[in-house]
């Protein structure tokens, strides 16, 4: 069982600039540059490249000896994930490409396929992308596999091959990756050596042995356990999004992270506020049940390496892990925010939106820490509100079925700003309440881009339909939009109300009608959303990462 998934997934693409079907080429009008630039810088001009920095010097010597073994280790999980997603050779394929923008393109891409567009090929000679990647033969359909009597086919750590015969057989990654991953674990053991916090020694020293035994199990569980490291290293296979035939085999991949000590603190201290927020929700009591001590593990990290499936396609700014269900009943889970990234994103896609969008008189009121802390609070609202209906329909996701996904985003969405307004009025948190308003509006348009096929892409356009009725917002004549600070709060207020009923009811009816209703793109919307594409404005990051990036040798 691996259900946090889709939560993750939910909550990862949160911050992704937009899907993959939006179109970057017709609606252009005719100042604008896109139509002169050629099919291979379109394609480049989906990324925008980012420098992966962090401030060495507030790390102990060991800590800086510690980096350079885990980045090295870290492309080792990168080489890896090309042999599992590709079935040729990376360097032989890289060396068809003459064209050297279209190379560059699929090296972001891990193969000649386009990830934020669907999976459509970009090199001649390539057809679909394969769904079940190279984890399995070519040539085996689904009635093949079905019949398998093999019961350990289903494995997160083995890839399917045909023995001599033609007959399907597993081979375990430690034996099939056998010399990568030796590699790799020796890296990892180096790296311990000046891992002075016990916690992030133990992890290590069971990582290394995990990678060649393929039982993750003992380390996953010295990871929840590890509190006071300030390095952390998620290395690995771990997702298993790049199977689309079965979800069941894992990607490798790998992040070095530096962990922001004092963000983390500080969300320490909101979490442990969870219990007095319940009690304030503008709901009737019967719909916000006391809660108890969270097991939430929130920390805020700068990421100075991502490989491997994470380094694919669009970029996550937010981890939830491990995905060891027997470790989360017992251990809890982490939720890692990767704020270096968030920053990026947030300077070279939220801004231009908001630039295009926001009422210059308000547009001084949006801040890169306004952002974090909208993000950051949608995360911790996820413990806010209800999780079983209070008419025995069972578990709110249940009882709301395809709807619960869509609910719940948007209701860590308000529910966090609520939080924001909550907390601001208790001195808690500094800043100007406006700005949290404003930068919060800027966000419904950077996530309504999402589409109606994702779940915060309706959650914010019912959230933007919303509070267009209520006023909470106007857009001027000049096509941008200015909040309106008292409605917009009332409003706030009504749509928490209204959510966190229809969840403790579970009352799927009335939830279908505010979604035929409210989640959708009126006409007016989408003529200003065109012209973000016009804009141009990337749709995701690429990384300038690696020693010589941080200073390190
Ligand atoms: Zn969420």
């Amino acid at each position: 069982m691996r259900t946090k998934k889709l939560f993750i997934l939910g909550c990862t693409i949160l911050l992704l600039a937009s899907c993959g079907n939006k179109k970057k080429t017709g609606t252009a009008d005719p100042k604008d540059s896109t139509q002169q630039k050629s099919p291979q810088d379109l394609l480049l001009s989906k990324y925008t490249t980012v420098r992966l920095e962090a401030d060495m010097g507030a790390l102990t010597e060991n800590e800086k000896k510690m980096i350079p073994l885990l980045i090295d280790a870290a492309k080792i999980m990168d080489e890896l994930f090309w042999e599992q997603t590709l079935g040729e050779p990376k360097e032989e394929f890289l060396a068809k490409i003459k064209d050297e923008k279209l190379k560059q393109f699929a090296i972001y891409n891990y193969g000649p396929w386009d990830r934020l567009d669907d999976n459509k090929p970009f090199i001649e000679g390539y057809g679909v992308k394969p769904k079940g990647a190279n984890f399995y033969p070519t040539d085996m359909d689904t009635t093949e596999f079905q019949n398998w009597k093999e019961p350990g086919k289903k494995g997160l750590y083995s890839v399917v091959r045909r023995d001599e015969g033609g007959k399907l057989k597993l081979i375990k990654y430690s034996e099939y990756y056998k010399a990568k991953l030796e590699q790799a674990a020796e890296l990892i053991k180096q790296a311990a050596q000046f891992a002075d916090d016990p916690g992030l020694n133990k992890y290590l020293h069971l990582r290394h042995e995990a990678l060649l035994s393929d039982e993750y199990q003992a380390s996953d569980i010295a990871w929840m356990e590890m509190k006071t490291n300030k390095i952390d290293f998620v290395v690995g296979p771990i997702e298993t999004y790049e199977d689309a035939l079965y979800g069941y085999r894992s990607s490798f991949e790998a992040y070095v992270l530096i962990k922001d000590m004092e963000w983390s603190k500080k969300l320490e201290k909101y979490v442990a506020m969870l219990p007095d927020l319940q009690q304030g929700l503008p709901v009737d009591k019967k719909y916000k049940p006391s809660l108890t001590g969270s097991k939430a593990d929130l920390n805020a990290y700068d990421v100075v390496y991502y490989a491997g499936e994470g380094n694919s396609g669009g970029k996550t700014i937010a981890i939830n892990l491990p995905n060891d269900e027997e470790v989360h009943v017992k251990y809890g889970s982490r939720r890692l925010q990767l704020k270096n990234v968030m920053r990026a994103k947030f300077d070279k896609i939220m801004m231009p939106i908001a630039e295009e969008l926001i009422d210059p008189e308000q547009l001084k009121l949006i801040n890169f820490d306004a952002f974090f802390s909208t993000t950051m609070f949608h995360e911790v609202a996820h413990g806010l509100g209800i999780k079983n209906t209070i008419n025995g329909k069972g578990t709110v996701r249940e009882a709301l079925k395809d709807h619960a996904s869509a609910l719940e985003e948007g209701k860590a969405d308000i529910l966090g700003l609520y939080m924001i307004t909550e907390l601001h009025k208790m001195g808690e948190i500094e800043g100007q309440l406006e700005e949290f308003y404003v930068t919060f509006l800027a966000g419904i348009f950077r996530s309504v881009r999402f589409g109606a096929g994702e779940a915060h892409g309706v959650a914010n356009m019912i959230r933007f339909n919303y509070f267009k009725e209520k006023g909470a917002f106007e857009r001027g004549s000049n096509g941008k939009y200015k909040v309106n600070f008292d409605k917009m709060k009332d409003a706030m207020t009504s749509l928490s109300t209204l959510i966190l009923t229809l969840q403790g009811d579970g009352d799927y009816a009335g939830v279908d009608k505010l979604v035929k209703e409210k989640g959708k793109i009126g006409e007016e919307l989408q003529a200003d959303l065109d012209r973000l594409d016009a804009k141009n404005i990337p749709v995701d990051v690429v990384f300038e990462q690696g020693k010589d990036v941080l200073g390190l040798k």
